[in-house]
């Protein structure tokens, strides 16, 4: 491990030097980082099929392909979000002038999980080269191959400074976190969330989290399920359910669940084929701790659909299982392939249901009623989600991605990015034309041409 304290002053020397201050630097360390990231892409590509046994095609639009984007939006509109803007001001303020002058926070420590372990890093990073920042970026020991084509890139794109990777564990987020660093962006659980927020609140240095939790799917009975189903079996086996968005259990209406099940099925066969722990485009679990915890939740209960594994190779087929509230698989975000199924009679008992657990990162809702729509998005608290889709709100620079309650603080993405690594500072220029002496304790009133 670098000294940490060597590597931030060294940092905080680059940030003196104005390094990273204008905007036409930002613009080109965002167009040297795509062509590191471009000229490694086969090498990526190789790591990421390592370490999660990513297919290319999902590689591509879940990894690489949408960190392109992004750079391509941010680059788009940098100019216009990093520019100072005019803001009113009050009858009191007459003759003053105000603006808001985004500024970078400084040093900016990241910290990624490993289940994107390419583009939870990186996306981040953009927003933190974009605003200006230096930055660390610890990334997830569990996907080593990825981290060390991930250091070779930000080594490669930054040769002059002002971005670092630092591979390791717990220890060495550990270490990291003992330093002062000007904003923590962390991407992983909720229970290494209060750990980083701890650790941050020493130095009163400001966190996002970006956390996870069980995100609920509801299938209300008038929704198409067929359609429905396709878009659920992408949402939850896509990276074999690792994904901290992918719905983490269905919530269906009695009347719709034998159907839905029914399709669910059809669509993991249409995708993944007869024996999906054989498709090549079906991802395999991180580690054997994982693969044994998951187990255990396929194993309980009536399975429905699926249930095949191989635990050598770390695969678990799409598994549907029959499930209740008080089922252990419903008692902590799942993170892989077993998709519990629970029913209700009205839709109010499933709003109620929802809106009594902890705030999830995301909610998803299939239906062609909008007075459903309508009594689901206005009485459930979650971080984004979708009506009729899975996953594709993260998919659009337009929307801010990050969670609420137990699910996180604070996102990002697009626009969102640049603001979150930005502090925005005010600046009130006062007149010196005239001077309002209202607010003096003395006995002069009003005003005093200069
Ligand atoms: P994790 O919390 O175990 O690890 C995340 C990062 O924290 C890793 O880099 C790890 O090395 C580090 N870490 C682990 N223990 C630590 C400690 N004691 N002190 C400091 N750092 C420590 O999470 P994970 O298993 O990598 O990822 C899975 C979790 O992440 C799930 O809960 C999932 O929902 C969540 N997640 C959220 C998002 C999001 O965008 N909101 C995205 C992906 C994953």
């Amino acid at each position: 491990m670098p000294d940490i304290g060597e590597l931030l002053d060294r940092q905080r020397e680059w940030i003196a030097q104005g390094k990273a201050g204008s905007v036409k630097e930002r613009l080109m360390r965002l167009a040297a980082l795509k062509e590191a990231i471009r000229s490694r892409e086969p090498k990526l590509l190789a790591a990421l099929r390592d370490d999660l046994g990513k297919s290319e095609a999902e590689a591509y639009m879940t990894e690489i392909g949408i960190v392109y984007r992004e750079i391509g939006f941010v680059r788009k509109h940098l100019r216009k979000w990093a520019r100072p803007r005019k803001a009113k001001t009050a009858l009191t303020h007459i003759g003053s002038i105000a603006r808001i002058v985004p500024e970078p926070y400084g040093t900016v420590l990241i910290v990624a999980p490993w289940n994107y372990p390419f583009q939870l890093a990186v996306s981040p990073l953009i927003g933190a080269i974009a605003a200006g920042n230096a930055a660390v970026v610890k990334p997830s020991e569990l996907t080593p191959r990825v981290s060390g084509v991930l250091e070779e890139i930000v080594t490669a794109a930054f040769p002059t400074g002002g971005a670092r990777v630092v591979q390791g564990g717990p220890e060495v987020s550990e270490e990291l976190l003992r330093h002062r660093f000007d904003l923590i962006f962390f991407t992983g659980s909720p229970r290494v969330g209060r750990i980083v927020m701890e650790a941050a609140a020493k130095h009163l240095t400001p966190v996002v989290l970006e956390l996870g939790g069980k995100s609920p799917c509801i299938v209300h009975k008038d929704a198409d399920l067929k359609l429905a189903a396709r878009r659920i079996a992408f949402g939850k086996f896509t990276n074999a359910g690792q994904t901290c968005i992918a719905p983490d259990y269905i919530l269906v209406h009695r009347d719709a669940k034998d159907r839905l099940v029914a399709e669910l099925a059809a669509a993991i066969r249409e995708f993944y084929g007869d024996d999906p722990l054989r498709s090549p485009k079906y991802g395999r679990i991180v580690s054997e701790r994982h693969f044994d915890r998951l187990l255990r939740f396929a194993s309980e209960g009536r399975t429905l659909h699926g249930g095949a594994y191989d635990r050598e190779k770390l695969r678990l087929a799409p598994t549907i299982v029959d499930s209740d509230w008080e089922a252990p698989v419903m008692q902590e975000e799942i993170f892989g392939p077993v998709l519990p199924v629970l029913e209700y009679g009205e839709l109010g008992e499933a709003i109620d249901a929802v809106a009594s657990r902890p705030k999830p990162l995301a909610l998803y809702l299939f239906t062609g009623d909008r007075s459903v729509e309508e009594a689901v998005t206005r009485r459930v608290s979650f971080g984004g989600g979708c009506i009729n889709d899975t996953l594709m709100h993260i998919a659009t620079p337009y929307l801010p991605f990050g969670g609420v309650g137990e699910s996180g603080i604070g996102s990002y993405h697009g626009r969102y990015s640049f603001q979150t690594f930005s502090h925005e500072k005010s600046v009130l220029k006062q007149t010196t034309r005239f001077d309002l002496s209202f607010r003096y304790p003395s006995s002069e009133r009003g005003i005093r041409i200069i």
